[in-house]
């Protein structure tokens, strides 16, 4: 069934909350007020907007959210990395995020300047598509591999999403050009400077004890355990080594607008009482610094 927003109605049951998702901000294909129109018609009693490198949408979303009665939870996805391996962090919560405006605007420099290079292969391999056509898709926001692919389509070089990212832009393939990201301490650091907390977004089973163990150490609050991507042995692993190491849960849909599947958003049925477990440990924080 779908509501006049074009959102699912009733995946979610009252209690439950979506802590991850995207909006024009970045790569999601609905304006952040259509996020939370979206949100309200799911049921949902809270919503994290998490666009990738971004916090330009959650001046939309604020609004639009306390009109309908739902809580936002203002956040953002920073992509970091270990070595060479490409990891994703969730910061919630951000209280301050005007202290980290500035941080972000370099990453989403840094990402426009890698979809150029990304443009510069495809012509090498005879794909004549212009930045212009990428800078047109993503429309002022923080731009994404997504943003590539939908030129592509536009320009007849693609059939659909899946298409471009297979045959050009996955990770390995020939027009895939690496992001220059983050150290995970930095990154950890900048959602604690906007008043956050940090988790780990979708390990699956790179979530293992001794990594994130070693993800503690450097500052991480918690671990994204209910992600579209996890398998229910993933589940069960996150949530016994998160209860272990004292590390916060989290989850959501990590949704980009699709309107039916496992990414639908409030698809993944997260408690409340997560949200509740976050919010207790941001009071405990805030009594810490007052002593
Ligand atoms: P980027 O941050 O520019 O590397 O783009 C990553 C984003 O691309 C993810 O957040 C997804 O939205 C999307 N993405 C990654 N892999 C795929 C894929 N195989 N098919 C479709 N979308 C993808
Ligand atoms: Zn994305
Ligand atoms: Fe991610
Ligand atoms: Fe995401």
């Amino acid at each position: 069934m779908t509501t006049p927003e074009g959102a699912t109605a009733g995946v979610a049951r009252p209690g439950h909350v979506d802590l991850h998702s995207h909006s024009t901000a970045s790569d999601g294909s609905r304006p952040p007020a259509a996020v939370m129109a979206a949100a309200h018609a799911a049921g949902l009693a809270a919503i994290a907007l998490t666009d990738h490198d971004t916090v330009a949408g959650i001046d939309e979303a604020a609004p639009a959210a306390r009109a309908l009665g739902l809580r936002l939870v203002p956040g953002v996805e920073l992509s970091a990395v270990e070595g060479s391996v490409e990891t994703h962090l969730l910061g919630l919560h951000l209280s301050r995020p005007g202290e980290i405006e500035a941080g972000l605007a370099g990453l989403r420099e840094m990402r426009r300047e890698r979809a150029q290079r990304m443009v510069v292969r495809l012509n090498e391999l005879g794909v004549r598509v212009s930045f212009d056509a990428v800078l047109e898709q993503a429309a002022g926001a923080a731009i994404g591999r997504p943003h590539v692919a939908r030129a592509l389509i536009q320009e007849g070089w693609a059939t659909d999403l899946r298409d471009a990212f297979d045959r050009y832009l996955g990770n390995g393939r020939p027009a895939f050009v690496a992001k220059d990201n983050l150290t995970v301490a930095d990154a950890v650091a900048m959602v604690h400077r906007a008043g956050g907390v940090a988790f780990v977004a979708h390990p699956g089973h790179t979530g293992t004890l001794a990594r994130l163990e070693a993800l503690a150490a450097q500052g991480l609050d918690g671990v994204e355990i209910l992600h579209p991507s996890h398998g229910a042995e993933d589940v069960a692993r996150l949530r016994a080594i998160a209860d272990h190491l004292g590390l916060l849960p989290t989850g959501g849909s990590d949704w980009h607008g699709a309107d039916g599947g496992p990414r639908a958003l409030g698809s993944m049925r997260v408690p409340e009482e997560w949200l509740a477990r976050q919010d207790a440990r941001i009071a405990e924080r805030t009594v810490g610094t007052r002593r």
